[in-house]
This record gives structure tokens, C-alpha cells and sequence, in this order.
């Protein structure tokens, strides 16, 4: 349903102002302030200031404006292509404005909407592509915030690219018939291949991925991205993930991540949930290793996402070799790992000046056996240890440390649903955490991690891991 806006009162335009004067005249924060903005672009600055502040003095000789240290002066205007009175005196301010009308220069003052000729937009620089934002005066404040959000957006490397497109266009309208062809290609070389070279910072790869794209206009040009999702929280999300997804025709996903974190992709994406939770029906790794290849081929984009961090306890390496065996181009994008959110929402330290200066990610999966695995011996030489899918071996990992050596005494913190609402921290020692086998109530995801550096966290929102004695739970539970 189209909306009924009302009409614009200030139309955007963008002006050509290489090399031309623009004049701002004000001494401290204001005039500062445009000539940042106005910085930005290759114009020629002129900036009035008889009595400049350190900061605006700085500012001058860092970008070579030229600086006029006389009080200001109608000459001082000639020639200019726009004019900004922002010296916070309005009524200099206003005798700036007569005469730059009188001159007829369009002229802006700061904070003075009824005096403006035109309005400066809040502005996403990605030169030569350019975001202004605009509201009339109305709100800088919002229009600031908008340009944050839409700043996020965009790729950094964006402006690098848009240029690159320049040196394609020609071939581009010769090489590829009008319309589709011709769209997707530059869908592709915006978001794709190219794209993906550029924000790598390698442009000579751009321009051949560009190239190979118009030499053979029929492949399919697949692509898997392994994305790190975070611990849950859809704001621990990184900007590059929120673009990928935001750019995806799949979605894999884990049980694990959030709906709200799989509700960032497009809405007209489709949604694949492949599994993994405990007692679930889930699809094989290999059946997962084999659907990544086959929407690869079908020359779809793909983010598979991952909870936490895709390479920490993710089976990444599999699908990396599967992608690569089948020749499909892949990237992976880190994410929060559950350790780190735990440990920030513990507020406690993993390294430790003077405590512990290494750190071990393990799983108590590894502990059958009658060997020690070897982050049993870091442990114990000092590591603080993150144990991931740690709940239901936690009596075998305290049991196996303290025999091998490590103090019953030693700290343990554990987290439920790390960087969640309804996030639950329990404290205790190692003595104590074979009772984390016995809290049923836990149904969230669990993350322990034991050693020295846990000592020095905030235990005033946890609760105690072992608050009834763990023989006593039992024989009560056990009880009819
Ligand atoms: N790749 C993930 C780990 C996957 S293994 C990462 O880097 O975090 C799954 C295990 O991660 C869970 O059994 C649990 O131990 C841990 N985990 C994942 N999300 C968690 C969360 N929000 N809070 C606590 N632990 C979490």
C-alpha cells in the first residue's frame, strides 16, 4: 500500500563542489563542527576565525583550509560556492547570512533554521557513494541516530567497490544483454565474489573475480558463509554477520541460535533449522556437509550460523573441507564465544596478572579413557579451563582433576543461558560441581569454567552451585 507522505520542504540534491570555496566563519566547536562535515569532501575551505579555538587551529593545519585570522569581513565571502555562519553570535551570524545573499551564495547558520538557505544532512560517507540524512531542522538528534543505523549497514569497504564499478561499467552494458543478465551481474559484483575481495582488501582480486564474472555470465556463483551467531543475545551479533544475513537466499541454523538472531535475514529467505539439540531429530553432519554443497551449486547464498563462535566446538572443520572438496567458495565470520559471554556476565577475569596467563577451551567429552587429556595437565599447571557441553560429565571432570592433582578447593563458576534474560550464575569449588549433574532445573545451555582467575569474579549475583549437600539432594529426590 503506497503511503501518502507529505511534501518535502527541503529537496536533497548533491552539489558539485570540488576545488570551490566554501566559507565558514566561527572560531570554536560549531564552525569545527562544519568544517569536519564539510572535510569530507574535496571542496576548498575557508574559515573565518580571528579568534579560532586550539582545537579549530589544529583542525586547520592538519587539513590545509585556508584560515583567515581577521574579523570577519563581507570580501571574505567572494567567490564562494556556499557559506556557513556558525560563529554562535547571532547577530554576526545574521550580517553573514545578509551578505551572502547579497552576493548570491546559498548560505546556511548553524542552529538558525528561519535564517537557512539550505540544511546540512547528517552523512554516511562511503565516497563516492554518500547517505545524507535529512530532517529540516527538525531533529539532529534522530538524524544522527539514523545515520548510525544505516552506517552499520553498509560494508566499509563499500566506496572502494562503487569505484571499482566505475572501470566495469562499459563492459558490462557490451559484454551482458540488458536486464537480467545484466542485474545480476551487478547484484553478484556488489555482494558477491568482488565484493567479498574488496572488503578483504585485495582490489587486483576484485577486479579478476569481476572479470571472470563477465567472461562466463551463465555460472552460478555460490557462496557459504560459516557465521558465528553468538551466545544468544541478537545485539552480540557482529555488523558482518548482520550483513550477511541481511544478504542470504539460505539460512542453517542451529538450535541453538536464537529466533530473533535467524529473523535478521530477509524476510523472503528461506530457513533451514538443521538441529543438534539433545534428544532432537537433527540432521547427520554429513547430511549437513552435503546440503551446504548442494545450495552452493544451485548458486545460492548461503550463511550457515552457528552458535558462539563457528569454530569453537562447531564441526566448522568438516563443512569447510566438504565446501572445499566441492570447489564452492566459503568464508567464515567469528562470533562471541559462550566462554567469553560467561565470563563477562560473571564480570570475572579468564587471564589473571600474576594468577593465570593461559586459557584452555575443552569439552568433558574427551575424558574416557585412562590417560589425561592434555587441558587436564594445563589445568592443573595453572590455565583457567572453559568447559563447553560440560553438564552432564561434570562429576567425571571435577573427579578426574582432583585426582590428577588440581585442588578440590579450586574456584568453578557456571552459567546458564550466558548473555540471556534469565541468565543464572552459581559459584562453588571443584568439590562442588558434580551437583551441576544433579540441577535438573538447568535446561539451558551451560558453561563452566574453572581455575584460579574465577576467584576474583563477582559472586554477589550467583547463587552457590552446591546449595544443598549433594548426598542429601539424592536421598531426597530418592525419597517417595
Ligand atoms: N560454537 C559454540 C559452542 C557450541 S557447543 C561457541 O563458540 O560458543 C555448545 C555448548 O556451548 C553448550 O553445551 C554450552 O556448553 C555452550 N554454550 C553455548 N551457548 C551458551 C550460552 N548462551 N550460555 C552458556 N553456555 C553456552
Amino acid at each position: 500500500m503506497p503511503h501518502d507522505f507529505p511534501k518535502l520542504n527541503a529537496f536533497p540534491v548533491f552539489m558539485k563542489v570540488e576545488g570551490e570555496v566554501v566559507v565558514i566563519v566561527g572560531d570554536g566547536e560549531e564552525a569545527l563542527a562544519k568544517a569536519r562535515l564539510l572535510g569530507q569532501s574535496s571542496a576548498a575551505l575557508r574559515i573565518v576565525a580571528p579568534d579560532a579555538s586550539q582545537d579549530l587551529l589544529d583542525w586547520i593545519s592538519a587539513n590545509h583550509a585556508a584560515h583567515i585570522s581577521h574579523v570577519y569581513a563581507r570580501a571574505h565571502l567572494a567567490g564562494a560556492t556556499l557559506v556557513f555562519a556558525a560563529s554562535g553570535d547571532e547577530e554576526l551570524d545574521r550580517r553573514v547570512v545578509e551578505d551572502a545573499r547579497a552576493l548570491g551564495i546559498s548560505v546556511n547558520a548553524v542552529d538558525r533554521p528561519e535564517l537557512c538557505d539550505f540544511f546540512t544532512p547528517a552523512l554516511v560517507n562511503r565516497a563516492p557513494v554518500a547517505i545524507a540524512i535529512g530532517t529540516e531542522g527538525a531533529g539532529p538528534v534522530l538524524a544522527q541516530m539514523i545515520r548510525a543505523r544505516i552506517d552499520r549497514m553498509l560494508s566499509p569497504s563499500l566506496g572502494t567497490l562503487a569505484s571499482l564499478a566505475v572501470g566495469f561499467r562499459d563492459a558490462a552494458e557490451r559484454l551482458l544483454p540488458k536486464g537480467l543478465p545484466r542485474r545480476r551481474f551487478w547484484r553478484e559484483f556488489f555482494e558477491g565474489a568482488p565484493a567479498r575481495a574488496v572488503a578483504g582488501g585485495d582490489v587486483s582480486r576484485a577486479h579478476a573475480a569481476a572479470s571472470a564474472m563477465l567472461g562466463n555470465p551463465e555460472r552460478n556463483f555460490g557462496h557459504v558463509a560459516l557465521v558465528g551467531a553468538g551466545p544468544g543475545a541478537e545485539d552480540l551479533l557482529t555488523l558482518r554477520a548482520q550483513r550477511l544475513l541481511m544478504e542470504a537466499d539460505v539460512i542453517l541454523h542451529d538450535a541453538l541460535v536464537p529466533e530473533a538472531v535467524v529473523a535478521m535475514g530477509r524476510r523472503d529467505a528461506e530457513r533451514i533449522a538443521v538441529g543438534k539439540r539433545k534428544g532432537c531429530h537433527s540432521k547427520s553432519q554429513s547430511e549437513i556437509n552435503a546440503l551446504l554443497v548442494e545450495l552452493g551449486r544451485e548458486g545460492k547464498r548461503v550463511v550457515r550460523l552457528k552458535s558462539g563462535d563457528p569454530l569453537v566446538f562447531g564441526r566448522a572443520g568438516e563443512e569447510m573441507a566438504a565446501l572445499r572438496e566441492a570447489g564452492i567458495s566459503y568464508e567464515v565470520v567469528p562470533g562471541v564465544t559462550a566462554a567469553f559471554a560467561a565470563a563477562a556476565d560473571f564480570e570475572l577475569p579468564l587471564t589473571l596478572r600474576g594468577v593465570t596467563s593461559s586459557m584452555v577451551f575443552t569439552t568433558g567429552h574427551d575424558l574416557k579413557g585412562g590417560s589425561l587429556p592434555d587441558w587436564a595437565k594445563l589445568a592443573i599447571s595453572g590455565a583457567t579451563v572453559a568447559v563447553y557441553m560440560g553438564r552432564s560429565v561434570a562429576a567425571e571432570v571435577a573427579g578426574r582433576l582432583i585426582a590428577a592433582g588440581l585442588s578440590p578447593d579450586t574456584a568453578v563458576a557456571v552459567v546458564e543461558n550466558a548473555s540471556l534474560q534469565g541468565c543464572r550464575r552459581f559459584h562453588g569449588t571443584l568439590a562442588d560441581l558434580p551437583a551441576l549433574e544433579e540441577r535438573h532445573d538447568l535446561t539451558g545451555p551451560v558453561m563452566t569454567i574453572i581455575g584460579d582467575a574465577v576467584a576474583g569474579a563477582d559472586f554477589s549475583r550467583s547463587q552457590a552451585l552446591a546449595a544443598v549437600p549433594s548426598r542429601q539432594r539424592v536421598s531426597e529426590e530418592a525419597a517417595p
